[in-house]
């Protein structure tokens, strides 16, 4: 997409070997516009697959997953991060480790907010490794719902994310803007039609 690459080449930082800040437009600071075009876009790519319900990761997922929910007229369910390990019968969880936080949280969601019938839509703002998608996959399973695809607002295509959601048994993973290195600060995109 883009307006998306465009923006992160004008506001993102690369800071270390791995990481890109983009606190100014998704991570803190949020531009509504650019999510609500993403939203869309996330709408359009997945308009023939049927969903039913959108899920997502708390905090950076909610805001362009509300804005595809919107576009396809679904609900969108966040997983809740907590510290506790108590278990619960009214809710579905699943331990994800966080790339950047480096810490290990559970997520839960309300058993009654996902059921064997829907057809899930799985949004995060990044892929890195493919904890979180793993994390949310593991949670739609335990509701035997089907998921349907994955979207993904930046994935670094230089990490092994997509590969482990592929061995995972995800299909269908979809990202708006796909980076394909750090180079001196720089962000190099994957160019799709020389893949
Ligand atoms: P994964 O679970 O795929 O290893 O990492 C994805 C999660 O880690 C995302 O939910 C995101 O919050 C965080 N993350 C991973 N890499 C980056 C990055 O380069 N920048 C930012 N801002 N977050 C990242």
């Amino acid at each position: 997409m883009k307006e998306l690459e465009k923006r992160i080449q004008a506001d993102g930082r690369v800071l270390g070997k791995n990481i890109l800040k983009v606190d100014s437009f998704l991570n803190h600071q949020i531009d509504p516009q650019l999510m609500q075009d993403m939203g869309k876009e996330f709408a359009r790519f997945f308009a023939d697959e049927g969903v039913t319900k959108i899920l997502t990761i708390e905090a950076s997922g909610i805001a362009p997953a509300v804005m595809a929910g919107l576009a396809l007229d679904v609900p969108v369910v966040f997983g809740r991060k907590s510290k506790s390990q108590i278990l619960t019968d009214d809710a579905l969880t699943a331990d994800v480790y966080s790339y950047t936080k480096q810490t290990t949280n559970q997520i839960r969601v309300d058993k009654r907010f996902l059921t064997a019938d829907d057809r899930v839509l799985l949004i995060d703002d990044f892929l890195a490794n493919g904890q979180a998608l793993l994390g949310l996959k593991a949670i739609a399973d335990q509701a035997n719902a089907s998921i349907v695809g994955s979207g993904i607002v930046i994935e670094k295509a230089f990490q092994q994310g997509r590969q482990n959601a592929l061995d995972a048994g995800l299909t269908n993973v979809h990202s708006l803007a796909r980076i394909a290195a750090f180079e001196d600060g720089q962000v190099l995109f994957v160019n799709e039609e020389t893949e």
